[in-house]
């Protein structure tokens, strides 16, 4: 079996973003290879402890990827402030001999863009909508390659490194099966501090935020790598609770045109047709300008505009979704008029310092909290969904009353489908079958 049908066996999909199949992105030749370890979401620190822990295993995967791709440059990008991780891997690169090279970025928002990154690494700029294959690269995270170098010995993705933060009495990074209920996580952390809260579900910036009662039920998935804890009344939490009627009205009547989205958009910085105060101005006017409207659907939602840049406090990147689900509905597609992308010269100084961004999202409190490391979890049930990422579902190959082993291939995609297997994240018996797998752990 080569490298490619082993990463679809083993049910690879990106490991920190939507989760596309690994097999299928990987089946191509590229001039770049580039590993996103840059994780650049504020408190987050999953990626950090895989490269500070699993630095051999990550050297020898993309070794072999390099290969199976044709890559010429293999680069993992990281930040220049992790000492000990970069320690890590540049003695695992001399151990085995391996052409990696290291591109060490300062510690700034969204340094771990996809488009951001290969721009770093590579100086190309991607086109709006297009991906690192147009411009002769792949990306992908190093949670992705740590599955992808079990592939390499036949193990299929069972768990997640997750970083839990916040209002929790034990903040830690914990391995955790696929299909783990995100409340037992909590209660492995020490339970939650105070009564009520809200979730975050990946970074403060991008991740998914939830209320305490949409928790109840959600499991931890081969996509997820943070859970942060906030009290209910957090500033974060209470921006999300705004109605996009309230921030429509906001737009009309308290943006004052400075700008200040447009100039700090990591995508405009990097030479995209993105202005967001434009969008922002149209949304305002009676007669909405569709050529305008229509720059929302290259906003790669990074909220750089609305949580950073905005002296208003308003929410340009909420608009842009909004108007983004409108077109998209119209059928309106998105297409470049030109495959010349200019940067801008001001780029380097307009990066947004992780800093200076923890205080802006009042998360200050949480930054210094030390995470402890090496636990995992045993969870008496997990419930594994048949769909994870991007793609069809898979159709179950097991029944109820059952018995598993971990690592067992439990759902399949049909054949000719783009999707990714799941597997028993423990041993088990097959308790119930929905549109999850239910395993009692024995
Ligand atoms: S969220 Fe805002 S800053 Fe980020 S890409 Fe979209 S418009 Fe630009
Ligand atoms: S930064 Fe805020 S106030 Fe300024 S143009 Fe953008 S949305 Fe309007």
């Amino acid at each position: 079996m080569d490298l490619l049908e082993k990463i679809q066996q083993a049910g690879i999909i990106g490991a920190g973003g939507a989760g596309f199949p690994t097999h299928i992105k990987l089946n191509c030749k590229v001039e770049y290879f580039i590993v996103n370890g840059l994780e650049c979401e504020p408190l987050l620190q999953s990626d950090k402890y895989m490269m500070r822990n699993k630095s051999d295993e990550i050297v020898q995967a993309v070794e072999e990827i390099g290969k199976a791709i044709g890559a010429k440059h293999l680069v993992i990008g990281l930040k220049e402030e992790y000492r000990d991780e970069i320690q890590a891997l540049k003695n695992s690169i001399e151990k085995f001999n391996s052409k990696i090279k290291l591109h060490l970025s300062r510690a700034f928002y969204p340094a771990g863009d996809e488009q951001v990154l290969v721009y770093e690494v590579t100086g190309r700029t991607i086109p709006p909508a297009g991906i690192p294959l147009n411009v002769g690269a792949v990306v992908s995270n190093s949670g992705t390659i740590l599955n992808i170098f079990e592939a390499m010995q036949d193990k299929a993705v069972t768990y997640k490194f997750v970083t839990v933060i916040g209002e929790v009495a034990k903040p830690s990074i914990v391995k955790v099966p696929i299909g783990t209920k995100v409340k037992e996580v909590l209660e492995k952390c020490g339970g939650v501090l105070t009564k009520d809260y809200a979730i975050i579900m990946g970074g403060p910036m991008m991740g998914k935020r939830m209320s305490k009662d949409q928790i109840e039920g959600r499991v931890i998935t081969k996509t997820d790598g943070a859970i942060i804890v906030l009290p209910e009344d957090h500033y974060l939490a209470q921006r999300e609770r705004m109605t996009i009627e309230h921030i429509k009205n906001q737009a009309k009547s308290a943006c004052i045109q400075c700008h200040f989205c447009t100039d700090m958009c990591p995508r405009n910085l990097i030479g995209h047709p993105i202005n967001p105060h434009k969008i922002m101005r149209s949304i305002a006017l009676k007669e909405q300008n569709e050529e305008v409207l229509k720059q929302a659907m290259i906003c790669c939602e990074c909220g750089v505009c609305e949580m950073y840049a905005c002296p208003m406090r308003l929410s340009p990147k909420r608009i842009n979704v909004y108007v983004k689900g409108m077109l998209r509905e119209s059928g309106v597609k998105w297409q470049n008029t030109t495959n010349t992308f200019t940067p801008n010269i001001l780029r380097d100084y307009r990066k947004v310092p992780t800093g200076r961004l923890i205080a802006r999202l009042q998360l200050d409190k949480y930054r210094k909290q030390r995470l402890q490391e090496g636990e995992g979890i045993n969870p008496a049930e997990v419930k594994i969904p048949l769909r994870q990422g991007i793609g069809a579902g898979t159709i179950p190959v097991v029944n109820v009353g059952d018995t598993v082993e971990k690592g067992q291939l439990i759902g399949k995609v049909e054949e000719g489908k783009m999707g990714a297997n799941v597997h028993a994240s423990i041993n088990g018996t097959i308790s119930e079958i929905s549109d999850s797998i239910a395993i009692k752990a024995i």
